[in-house]
């Protein structure tokens, strides 16, 4: 079993400041309370995991169709799926040194983990993590919405639609990409947990008598998806609720963990959720939300199997697993090993130098590959430090342009992972890119 490597945190950390992954949220005026920006590199990472998702999940599924939710929602819709209600965290604070905690997240529920005096804690308040805000010019009663704390009620609020006009039936899944914000109480460890955060979540309506099947299968399936993007098998369980962190509606729940520099923690949820959404919304909407089946005469409530991942927090964890550190000459070098289909730039376009006959080249390179690929142009430095700029940023391919390919209209491709250089024709660049990325 590998261990936890505590010191991957702040490398990281550093790595995605210093190369402008993620900056701290309004850095100028100090930053701003556990929010964070994604930065060039960055958004380009998140933009292809959420891709990635939606491309196993929707697009390669004949039983998964698309949603994109509003992300403001009336008290109704949170009074129906219970939030109002339960979705609190337990708060104490300790009396000595006034720090704050979630009391279901402390090791020892008696001993503060900032002062580490005992009995200090206050009785447990419930805090509810929604935000809420007002819509229109006048506050108060009557006026109040709430941003999402999850992507998936839109999923059940929308069930009806959607069944209508897709042409879908069970088992069927509505998946949804999108922003969901949470009060957090103890927002950190990066963006691991942040107040606004990315959701990838899809509803899989199913007859009741199949979804134990379902569960298993969304169990393994996910599980697949991390592993055919490169998580490693060791860094990578699932871990099946006990009976007392079930929710009281749930008939089954494991999480997707992965191995962060702290230990195992969360990635995913996979739910069998029952017929619980559904039935509230048909309850607190006067609306019938049930599938009939014209071929059995049968008329059922869907029960729903629910894959709930961040995206945000996935692409950290990503990030983490593709870090790596090399002595190469003496020094170390620094490569992100992250997947192909998940590194920002798939290629990096490099001109020996800054000389008008080789952009001139170098442009039409890049002009050729950029319509298929995301790629980077650098002109600057020597072609070393440029390799391990790029490196450093997990770019698995590296095209140079030298004085000989004003000859022999050839290039160099230099690989990420094994250093190894080959020389192709231009005309054939498309196609060896495309083979060496294997997509
Ligand atoms: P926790 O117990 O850690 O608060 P949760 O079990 O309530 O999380 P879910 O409601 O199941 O989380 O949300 C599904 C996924 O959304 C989580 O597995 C996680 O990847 C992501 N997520 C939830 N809260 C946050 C957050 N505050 N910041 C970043 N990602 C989050």
């Amino acid at each position: 079993m590998p261990e936890a490597d505590p010191d991957l945190f702040d490398k990281v950390v550093n790595l995605c400041k210093r190369r402008g992954f993620v900056f701290p949220s309004a850095e100028i005026y100090g930053g701003f309370r556990s929010t964070y920006d994604y930065g060039p590199f960055g958004v380009l990472l998140l933009r292809n995991v959420k891709n990635e998702w939606w491309r196993s999940m929707v697009q390669l599924r004949r039983d998964v169709v698309g949603l994109d939710a509003a992300i403001l929602g009336p008290p109704q819709v949170w009074e129906a799926s219970g939030h109002l209600a339960n979705f609190t965290d337990p708060l104490v604070d300790c009396r000595n040194c006034k720090e704050r905690f979630r009391l279901d997240k402390l090791e020892d529920p008696d001993t503060c983990p900032n002062c580490g005096k005992q009995g200090t804690f206050t009785e447990a308040r419930q805090f509810n993590l929604m935000f809420k805000t007002f819509a229109g010019p006048v506050e108060g009663a009557g006026a109040e919405v709430y941003l999402r704390p999850e992507t998936a009620q839109g999923m059940f609020v929308d069930f009806k639609s959607v069944l209508e006009t897709s042409r879908k039936k069970p088992p069927f899944g509505i998946a949804q990409v999108g922003k969901s914000f949470r009060n957090e109480i103890t927002p950190g460890n990066f963006v691991f947990r942040t107040r606004e955060f990315e959701q990838m979540e899809m509803e899989f309506f199913v007859p009741p008598a199949d979804a134990q099947q379902w569960y298993e299968y969304w169990c393994a399936e996910r599980m697949d998806w991390y592993r055919s993007l490169g998580m490693p098998d060791d860094q990578l369980r699932l871990r099946p609720h006990d009976d007392d962190e079930l929710s009281h509606y749930s008939f089954g729940t494991s999480d997707v963990e992965f191995l962060f520099p702290w230990g195992w923690d969360e990635l995913e949820g996979i739910a069998n959720r029952g017929d619980f959404d559904l039935t509230q919304h048909a309850k607190h909407s006067g609306e019938k939300l049930e599938y009939f089946d014209q071929s059995s005469g049968e008329r059922y409530v869907p029960h729903v199997i629910e894959p709930a991942a961040g995206a945000t927090r996935t692409a950290m964890a990503f990030l983490m697993a593709a870090y790596d550190e090399a002595e190469v000459n003496g020094e170390t070098r620094l490569v992100l090993r992250l997947h192909p289909r998940l590194a920002p730039n798939k290629v990096a376009v490099l001109p020996l130098s800054k000389k008008p006959e080789l952009s001139g080249v170098a442009g039409e390179v890049f002009d050729a590959l950029a319509p298929h690929y995301q790629c980077d142009y650098d002109e600057t430095q020597s072609i070393g430090k440029r390799y391990a700029r790029q490196d450093e940023v997990g770019t698995p391919l590296c095209v140079t342009v030298d004085f000989d390919t004003l000859e022999d209209r050839a290039v160099t491709i230099r690989e990420r992972d094994t250093m190894e250089q080959i020389r192709v024709p231009i005309d054939g660049l498309l196609a060896a890119v495309g083979d060496k990325l294997g997509f």
